[in-house]
């Protein structure tokens, strides 16, 4: 392979892992599952050992994940927490084994563990009395969490133990604890957890102690760090004397003396790690005697006395119970499986995407087929085979719909997509859908009018389309059931307060196809009203940083319908704001000066100097002793030379001026 090549993959490897280090330790919230992660990290690792000349390239794989995220107080570590060197198959694992057995001139005997899928933890005693917790952090140092832990009820506050000692391992929800805790946030209408570990993760940082006591975190621990005195002989006396002072350890740990009982522990668990309480991502195996422990050392990021077993991402057996199709707000229609419900990786699921009509075809699937699913990207099940052998005589087999579900029209398939779209505009699923979309909490915010009560007013009659949210009958809904006037007067109100929501936010609400907040940000910026993105060809489109052919397009077709010219202008007649120039937005520019040169890359300039005005700047017309900002765009003029002599102008990029509006995020 081209070395050239390989530098670059390398290159993308990293910042790839990186990304992922991030969204894992420091947003609690992972993109892809631990298995991908670590196929990513193994591949990056073969490349650096083929290739060590790249060394310098790769360097990440020394690090620890870093939780230190939340600004709290820390506290160095008295020894430092490490990670774990990973197997994903057993052979792995042998050959951890006989390397040990190699240099040692005998084969360990070893400890088998449960590797908890939770969140690491430090516990600091001394004179008997819990001085302090804290998190994992950077391995050096973490974040001080005492007050939260102090919640979790088994963990000892006082022990009978008086030398100082640092006791590790990890918190955790019980699955079915955390099946309860999602389900309550999905009654609030809160963000679901993806998993456990994120659940116990986000809970350990909360500020808020009561509600931490609230929730149930359970915890198990394994191992000490800094010892004052020696602690114990061996892992397996360690965890017996962790017990013994009170603190919960897994029953299920095993001491091993050959291969095959190792074999035997790591397949048996992989197998029936779901009859657990609690979920585990592998196995760890740490040579039992202390002794041994120490003569083997670490490198600068794990023991070389342990190894984790990583287990294959959970796959399941379930049911397919039916294919549902559900139309979305541009009239496209998705299948949706429905299925027996069954728990895998943090979720129980009873739904999964089938993308479209070739994806059914691809699986061939029957109604009632026993089909085998896996968590690809932690949240969103997918079916990765059917088991044919199990499949009933006689079954169905299912077929894409060809009429709408909703309003029955006949389905219709673009040429080069294998999507097809229901095109009547009075479907009344693509109503609600239009409806759900443009009374988002992105879009127009208004909180009173949700799923259910659209619903019911789309029955009624009484939404009939967008343009209806502001000519609602508000009698007539305070006399319907499980409303009253109170919950009418407050819907009137959050309808009301919607019509100062700013230009991008309505434009966004519209609903044109590919236009999400961002681009609907952008298009708000560079075009300032409705009526000059209307006149855009899609030459002029294009023209905007950051709009491909494909959503200049969309925005085109959308102004040609004749409907969707229709609500334009009844919107405008209700009072929405349809252009960037508005009233006041805050103050957090009051008292500076700015003055623009060269050319933005997301707004025109009149654009961005309104949204300046509109946050309390002012717009000064020359470099001056006055100026206290100067933006600078591409291909600036002279007035980037006049205000770097002047030293007391500050030079900002037009992204510094967004992050001060509190438009872009840091
Ligand atoms: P990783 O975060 O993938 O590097 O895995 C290492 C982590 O696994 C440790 O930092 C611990 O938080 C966790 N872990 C879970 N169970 C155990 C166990 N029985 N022994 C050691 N570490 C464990
Ligand atoms: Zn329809």
């Amino acid at each position: 392979m081209d070395k050239e090549l390989i530098r670059k993959e390398i290159i993308e490897l990293k910042s790839e892992i990186e990304r992922h280090n991030m969204l894992y330790y420091e947003f609690a919230n992972p993109s892809i599952t631990d298995y991908e992660y670590d196929q990513l990290v193994m591949r990056l690792k073969q490349l650096l050992q083929d290739n060590p000349e790249f060394e310098a390239e790769g360097s990440l794989l020394q690090k620890v994940g870093n939780d230190l995220t939340t600004g709290s107080k820390t506290i160095t570590h008295k020894q430092r927490m490490y990670s774990l060197e990973n197997a994903y198959n057993l052979a792995e694992v042998e050959e951890f084994l006989n390397k040990i057995a190699r240099e040692t001139g005998e084969f360990p005997t070893v400890t088998l563990e449960h590797k908890i899928d939770g969140f690491s933890i430090n516990l600091f005693y001394k004179n008997g009395l819990l001085q302090y917790a804290t998190t994992r952090g950077d391995g050096f140092e973490g974040e001080v969490v005492t007050e939260n832990v102090k919640t979790i009820k088994s963990i000892p506050l006082e022990i009978n133990l008086k030398s100082e000692i640092e006791i590790r391992g990890e918190i955790f929800y019980p699955v079915d604890v955390f099946l309860a805790l999602n389900k309550e946030r999905e009654e609030l209408g809160e963000k679901l957890f993806a998993n456990p570990r994120n659940a116990a993760a986000g809970t350990i940082k909360l500020k808020n102690t009561a509600e931490v006591a609230s929730r149930k975190l359970q915890a198990i621990f394994y191992t000490c760090g800094y010892t004052e005195q020696p602690f114990a002989k061996s892992q397996s006396e360690l965890l017996k004397k962790l017990d013994r002072l009170g603190f919960p350890t897994a029953g299920s740990s095993s001491v091993a003396a050959d291969y095959k009982e190792i074999v035997d522990y790591c397949n048996s668990w992989e197998v029936n790690r779901s009859s657990l309480p609690y979920e585990i991502d592998g196995i760890v195996i740490k040579v039992d005697a202390t002794s041994l422990q120490q003569q083997l050392g670490y490198t600068n990021k794990s023991p070389k006395w342990a190894i984790a077993y990583k287990f294959k991402p959970e796959e399941k057996e379930t049911i397919l119970l039916e294919v549902q199709f559900q139309v979305g707000r541009t009239g496209a229609v998705t299948p949706v499986a429905i299925l027996e419900p069954v728990y895998i990786s943090g979720s129980t699921v009873s739904r999964a995407t089938l993308h479209n009509e070739d994806e059914i075809k691809r699986l061939d699937l029957h109604k009632g087929d026993t089909v085998r699913i896996v968590k690809s990207g932690e949240i969103i099940p997918k079916i990765i085979a059917v088991n044919a052998d199990k499949r009933q005589p006689g079954a169905e087999r299912i077929v894409f719909t060809t009429a709408c579900p909703s309003c029955g029209s006949i389905l219709f398939r673009e040429d080069d997509a294998s999507i097809r779209y229901c095109s009547n505009n009075l479907c009344p699923a693509q109503l609600q859908r239009q409806l759900e979309h443009f009374t988002s909490r992105e879009a127009m915010d208004i909180s009173g009018l949700g799923e259910s009560l659209i619903a019911r007013l789309i029955e009624s009659g009484m939404l009939k389309s967008i343009e209806s949210i502001y000519n609602l009958d508000y009698d007539k809904i305070s006399e319907m059931e499980r409303l009253g006037e109170k919950s009418a007067g407050n819907l009137k109100k959050s309808i009301e307060k919607s019509k100062t929501a700013r230009f991008d936010r309505v434009l966004y609400a519209l609903g044109i196809r590919y236009v999400g907040t961002k681009t609907a940000r952008i298009l708000a910026g560079y075009f300032n009203n409705i009526d000059n993105l209307i006149k855009a060809d899609t030459t002029a489109l294009t023209a905007v940083p950051e709009i491909g052919s494909k959503i200049a397009q969309s925005i085109w077709d959308y102004f040609q319908i004749p409907q969707n010219m229709a609500l334009i202008s009844h919107l405008k007649n209700i009072g929405l704001q349809l252009s960037s120039h508005q009233e006041k937005q805050s103050d957090v520019l009051q008292g500076k000066s700015f003055l623009i040169t060269g050319t933005l890359a997301n707004y025109e300039r009149k654009a961005m100097e309104e949204l300046i005005i509109s946050h309390g700047g002012k717009i000064l017309s020359s470099v001056s002793k006055n100026l206290n900002f100067l933006i600078v765009g591409e291909n600036p003029g002279s007035k980037l030379d006049k205000a770097k002599a002047l030293k007391s102008v500050a030079i900002i990029s037009e992204n510094e001026v967004l992050i001060m509006m509190g438009i872009n995020e840091e």
